[in-house]
C-alpha cells in the first residue's frame, strides 16, 4: 500500500505497533518521550527533521532563519511538555556543493535561538547528501518528576486554551512562496513563519499549575492537532471559531482578500503556540496570556466547530 493512502498518522501507528513502551515510560505518540530518572526529574526527548523542498527553500530563506527554525521547532516540543531544555544534537546531510558560508550562517541562527533558552549543542552527525539538505535535531529537557504535560490528560469540562495568535505563519509562507508580496504586513507575516518563538517559558510556567491538564504545541494547525488531544485523552470538544485568537494583521489581510480567517487559523500550521486544557475553576489563576476557545466534552460528542458549518483539517505530510 502506498504511503499516500496510509497517511502520516497511519504510518506512525504502523511503526508504533511493533514496539511497546516500557513500564513508566511515555513513548511514541506525544510531543516528547518521557523517561523517569532517580533524581526527582524526568528526562524528556524529542526529535524533528527539516527537509529542503518540504520544510524550507534555500532560495527563499536565509540560512540563519533555517537554523533558527530548526532549533525552534524542536524546542517547541519541549515547551509542549512544560519542560526546561538541557541540550541538543544536530545531524546534517549536506550536498558537497554547499558552501561553508551557508553552514556558518545556519549554525549562527541555530545558536541564536539555542542561546535564548540556554540549550547548548552537545553533539550530532554529519554526512554528505546526493539530493538536498536534510537537518535532524534531537533536543533533551527535564521536568520535575511526574509533571510532564501529555496529550492524554484532558477531562470533560476542561476549558480549551491557546497562547498567542493563530494563522500568521501560514500567510507568511504564502507570501514567501511568491504571492502577495506587496502587503504592508509582509515583514510581520514572513517573520512569524521563518522565526517562530517557541513558548518554552510559558510551557514551564503552565506546568507548575496542577489545574493545567493536557498540553501540546500546534505544529500542523489547530484543526489537526486538537484531534491528537481528543484521541489520546478519549474525549470530545466543542471549539467556538469566533473566539480564535487572530492578530490585527491577519484580520486585515483576510478582510482584504475575502478569506475566512478560520482557514489559516485552523488549517495553516507552524504556529508553534501551546494548546492546553484547564479545569474550569482554575482558569482565572493562570498568569500566562491565553485565549479560551472551547470546552472538552464527552467522547461521544466528537469534535464540533461552533460558529461555522465547515470542518477543518490541518497539514499532513502524506
Ligand atoms: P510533533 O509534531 O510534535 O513533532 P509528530 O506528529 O511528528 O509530533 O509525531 C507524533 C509522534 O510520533 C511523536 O511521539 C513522535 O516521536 C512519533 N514518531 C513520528 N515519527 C516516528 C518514527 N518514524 N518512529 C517512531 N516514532 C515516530
Ligand atoms: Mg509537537
Amino acid at each position: 500500500m502506498e504511503l499516500g493512502t496510509v497517511g502520516e498518522f497511519g504510518l506512525i501507528d504502523h511503526i508504533k505497533a511493533q514496539f511497546s513502551a516500557p513500564e513508566g515510560i511515555t513513548g511514541i505518540g506525544d510531543d516528547c518521550a518521557v523517561l523517569p530518572q532517580n533524581d526527582g526529574l524526568d528526562t524528556i526527548v524529542s526529535t524533528d527533521m527539516l527537509v529542503e523542498g518540504i520544510h524550507f527553500l534555500t532560495d527563499k530563506s536565509p540560512a540563519t532563519d533555517i537554523g533558527w527554525k530548526a532549533a525552534a521547532v524542536n524546542l517547541s516540543d519541549i515547551a509542549a511538555m512544560g519542560g526546561r531544555p538541557s541540550g541538543s544534537f544536530l545531524s546534517l546531510a549536506l550536498p558537497k556543493s554547499l558552501s561553508l558560508e551557508w553552514v556558518h550562517e545556519f549554525i549562527g541562527g541555530f545558536r541564536q535561538l539555542s542561546d535564548i533558552f540556554n540549550c547548548p549543542l552537545l553533539g550530532g552527525d554529519t554526512t554528505s547528501s546526493t539530493d538536498g539538505i536534510c537537518i535532524n535535531v534531537t533536543v533533551l529537557g527535564t521536568v520535575p518528576s511526574g509533571t510532564a504535560r501529555t496529550r492524554s490528560a484532558a477531562i470533560p469540562g476542561d476549558l480549551i486554551c491557546v497562547t498567542g495568535s493563530l494563522g500568521d505563519s501560514s500567510i507568511g509562507l504564502k507570501m514567501l512562496l511568491g504571492s502577495d508580496t506587496e502587503s504592508a504586513d509582509y515583514g510581520y507575516f514572513v517573520n512569524k513563519h521563518t522565526r517562530p518563538m517557541p513558548r518554552v517559558r510559558e510551557g514551564m510556567e503552565l506546568a507548575q499549575h496542577p489545574g493545567i491538564h493536557a498540553m501540546m504545541d500546534i505544529s500542523d494547525g489547530l484543526g489537526s492537532d486538537i484531534r491528537h488531544i481528543l484521541k489520546a485523552s478519549g474525549v470530545g470538544a466543542v471549539v467556538d471559531v469566533r473566539t480564535l485568537p487572530l492578530s490585527d494583521q491577519l484580520i486585515r489581510y483576510c478582510r482584504t482578500k475575502g478569506i475566512d480567517p478560520c482557514e489559516p487559523a485552523l488549517c495553516g500550521g507552524e504556529d508553534y503556540e501551546l494548546l492546553f486544557t484547564v479545569s474550569e475553576d482554575y482558569e482565572a489563576l493562570i498568569g500566562i496570556a491565553h485565549s479560551v476557545i472551547g470546552k472538552i466534552t464527552k467522547p461521544e460528542e466528537g469534535l464540533v466547530w461552533k460558529g461555522s458549518d465547515k470542518d477543518f483539517l490541518g497539514f499532513r505530510h502524506f
